[in-house]
């Protein structure tokens, strides 16, 4: 038996397709049944039901031979136990650095002023600012970081923007792109060598699905 982690909704949503393309239907929606293991029309595949966040960890310790995971979620896992074979380009988005629309981003930067940064990716944020040679205190959030900037939390966010409605919304723009984000494959590294036989078709398959797909 092979088991693939992934989470509901945009993930689940666009990895349905790409296991159609490999002839694997799923026997249950997880928006509608509240199972977290789901059946496929494959007898040997079944699908895991996780947060988001936690993809990489079922993975990592072998829970699941496979998982489908963002790469914001995977920089901040650390991909320790991971291989990352196949970008899926599904769920597709960017992690950008935003302010509020009158605050003058480069000119605070370029005064070296300290910043407040909020965001739900730590990682990905102290790379980034530290690269950069910015100093900012990071805040961590789970989520609507938008918020953070209106009420005086922070000076700006770092986050996922796909659209730019939900920045746009709440009077915030992008000053900076940090990296374009998809969804990528993940494969357990000890599970590979001794199930190479059972995992190789698959990702073959896989592969061949999110080229056509593309
Ligand atoms: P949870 O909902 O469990 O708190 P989450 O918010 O990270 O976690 P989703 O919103 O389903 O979960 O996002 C799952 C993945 O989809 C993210 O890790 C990211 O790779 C991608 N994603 C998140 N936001 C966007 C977006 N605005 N556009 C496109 N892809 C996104
Ligand atoms: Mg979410």
């Amino acid at each position: 038996m092979i088991t693939l982690a992934l989470s509901k909704g945009r993930i689940f949503d666009e990895t349905l397709p790409l296991l159609a393309a490999a002839g694997i239907e799923t026997l249950d929606n997880p928006d509608t049944s509240r199972k977290l293991i789901l059946s496929t029309s494959r007898r040997d595949l079944r699908l895991l039901i996780v947060r988001a966040a936690d993809v990489p960890t079922y993975v990592q310790y072998g829970a699941s031979e496979l998982g489908v995971a963002g790469k914001d979620v995977l920089l901040e896992h650390g991909g320790e136990g991971l291989y990352q074979p196949l970008d899926l380009g599904i769920a597709s988005c960017r992690m950008m650095v935003a302010v509020p629309e009158g605050f003058d981003y480069a000119g605070a930067v370029r005064q070296g002023a300290r910043l407040r940064v909020a965001t739900k990716y730590m990682q990905t944020a102290r790379e980034h600012f530290a690269a950069k040679g910015v100093h900012v205190d990071l805040i961590r959030l789970y989520g609507s970081m938008e918020l953070a900037p209106l009420v005086g939390l922070a000076d700006a966010i770092v986050d996922l923007v796909s659209s730019g409605d939900t920045l746009r919304a709440n009077r915030l723009r992008a000053v900076e792109e940090i990296r374009p984000i998809s969804a990528r494959l993940i494969v357990n590294q000890a599970a590979l060598k001794l199930k190479r036989d059972a995992i190789q078709p698959l990702l073959d398959q896989f592969t061949k699905a999110a080229a056509t797909h593309a």
